[in-house]
């Protein structure tokens, strides 16, 4: 499994997910992160919202006929599923219980896959960070603001 050091937003993208996250309040906002990786660090060049599944306001739930369609078009193009985002629209920017307890669900002790979370309850730019699932416990993953530009995919 890889363990990242840095995962590479584009600012526009940073601001795209950030605005996305407050038109959905109080629904959660999410989709899939797609771009390239290396051992160390990851690079997202595309962004993909996807509506959300779930009944509750507090939880997101993306459809599996999404993510295998994403996935099939992101082989393709040569990119990777580089993980999820949701939206905290009434916390902080860290994963909750709940989204520790799915994950666990999910992967079990740890995954590859990136969780970035926007928290609207953040100030001061905290508002989106990047976690990683390791050890069955969210540890950081810096987040850095790239200047290259992101695709906003609308519909894929
Ligand atoms: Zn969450």
């Amino acid at each position: 499994m890889e363990m990242l050091k840095t995962l590479f937003l584009p600012k526009q993208l940073n601001q795209d997910l950030l605005s996305m996250s407050q038109l959905h309040a109080p629904q959660e906002a999410c989709g899939l992160l797609l771009g390239k990786r290396n051992s160390a660090d990851a690079a997202v060049d595309q962004f993909i919202p996807l509506s959300n599944e779930a009944s509750e306001v507090d939880r997101f739930r993306i459809d599996p006929r999404d993510y295998r369609e994403i996935e099939r078009r992101a082989l393709v193009c040569q990119k990777e599923i580089l993980g999820v985002f949701h939206s905290h629209p009434q916390g902080r920017s860290a994963p909750s219980t709940t989204d520790l307890r799915h994950a666990r669900d999910s992967w079990g002790a740890g995954c590859s896959w990136v969780y970035v979370i926007c928290g609207l309850e953040e100030r001061d730019g905290e508002e989106i960070r990047s976690w990683q699932l390791r050890k069955g416990v969210f540890t950081p993953v810096l987040t850095g603001i790239s200047g290259v530009s992101g695709e906003f995919l609308h519909g894929y």
